[in-house]
């Protein structure tokens, strides 16, 4: 049986929209900024896509930018308020331990050109304390940038609660929402959300395709110079087809959130306590505020590289916490942001899912996983030694 159970990682195209984006590749081609008629066509397109993003977001069209994907829309917002900021002398940036590495890198970037940036803490929930972000609002704070989910362990941060707080100290306030859209409510009136990133991939779109939403008072500084298109906040002809298929991608998530919640949540439940019966196993994040799909847990005494070794010759598609795949040694910057051990970070498995999905699937990956972890565990000095207790056992 072959189960895809890594949804947080990339989504599969839905047939709406691969059957929205097909005319726009085969037949309506022209470019969108030609002027004849045929040109037209694309451009209209793109009109009906942003009207169709701005309503899944309750935002105005003219507040939509799209863009290559999340990672362009998180650099391109952090980027421009830090430099709307530093002509006002506000040089301070606030964010989280745990943010995507879009967020994190850049922020590391500005903090190179003499930016200062306040990582806070996200406990051993996972979640941002709002106490935390009032503490660490300044003078000079230009941006504060909270993820509204998170893509490792799934917590759900307190959007509208951040959101409010930065309103009534008039500080920007950004989000990553790649992990939410699609899959939560997000109302960036009601949330008092400035600048928010979502991105294709994640909710049944093509990969390569993303949004940023700025709300109209907010300045805004192009990543990419050349035409003008996207009102001159991104140049480069506009990925028609990408831009239409998110939309319909988008706007059908939005129209069966309710149903796909109602059928993802059971299977989510039953992944975690089965899973939780394995010994010495913990469930990483919060279960309270939390996006539906994701399921991230670790196993003590194993790697968790050869665990998705074993589990991809079973025919299940997971990941990691670890980025030792990217060829680094180190655990998860997220599973250590909540407090975790090297030790036991190093064991993590994260299963994200999705309305695809089946309880059969789910009923595999049970059978799989703990005969598997067992398997690892026999052969494994760390769990030898922990057995014979000459080390502790840290869960
Ligand atoms: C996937 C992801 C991104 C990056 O989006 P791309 O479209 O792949 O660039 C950014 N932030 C989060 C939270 C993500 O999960």
């Amino acid at each position: 049986m072959f189960v895809y159970a890594d949804n947080a990682a990339t989504t599969c195209v839905s047939r709406a929209a691969l059957d929205a984006m097909l005319p726009y590749l085969l037949e309506d081609y022209g470019n969108p900024s030609s002027l004849y008629a045929f040109g037209q066509k694309a451009q209209e397109g793109l009109q009906k896509a942003r009207e169709t993003v701005a309503r899944c977001l309750n935002a105005e069209p003219r507040e939509i930018y799209f863009t290559s994907g999340g990672s362009e829309a998180d650099n391109q917002a952090i980027v421009s308020a830090a430099r709307v900021g530093a002509r006002h002398g506000k040089k301070h940036l606030i964010s989280t331990k745990f943010e995507h590495h879009a967020v994190l890198h850049t922020l590391d970037k500005l903090r190179k050109e003499g930016f200062e940036v306040t990582l806070l803490d996200v406990h051993e929930d996972g979640v941002v304390r709002l106490e935390d972000v009032e503490a660490a609002l300044r003078e000079d704070t230009c941006l504060v940038t909270v993820m509204f989910a998170n893509n490792e362990i799934g917590t759900v941060q307190p959007i509208a609660e951040i959101g409010a707080l930065c309103r009534e100290r008039g500080v920007p306030f950004h989000t990553d929402a790649v992990q939410a859209a699609g899959h939560m409510p997000i109302d960036v009136k009601a949330m008092n959300i400035d600048m928010l990133s979502l991105s294709g991939h994640k909710f049944h779109a093509p990969k390569g395709v993303g949004v940023l939403y700025a709300k109209r008072s907010l300045p805004l500084f192009p990543l990419i110079e050349g035409g003008a298109q996207e009102r001159g906040k991104r140049a480069g002809t506009e990925n028609v087809a990408g831009i239409v298929a998110l939309a319909a991608a988008l706007e059908e998530s939005c129209a069966h959130m309710e149903e796909n919640t109602a059928k993802i949540i059971p299977m989510r439940d039953r992944l975690f306590a089965e899973l939780s019966k394995i010994p010495h196993s913990k469930i990483n994040g919060s279960l309270e505020h939390h996006v539906p799909g994701t399921v991230n847990m670790c196993f003590e005494g194993i790697e968790g590289e050869s665990l998705l070794l074993l589990l991809d010759r079973e025919g299940i598609c997971a990941s990691s916490g670890s980025a030792c795949t990217s060829g680094s040694l180190d655990p998860s910057h997220v599973l250590l942001s909540i407090g975790l051990p090297h030790e036991v970070a190093h064991g993590s498995l994260r299963l994200s899912i999705g309305e695809y999905n089946s309880m059969d699937q789910i009923e595999h990956i049970l059978e799989v996983v703990p005969r598997v972890v067992a398997y690892l565990r026999e052969i494994s000095p760390v769990w030898d030694a922990l057995e014979k207790g000459e080390q502790p056992h840290l869960i």
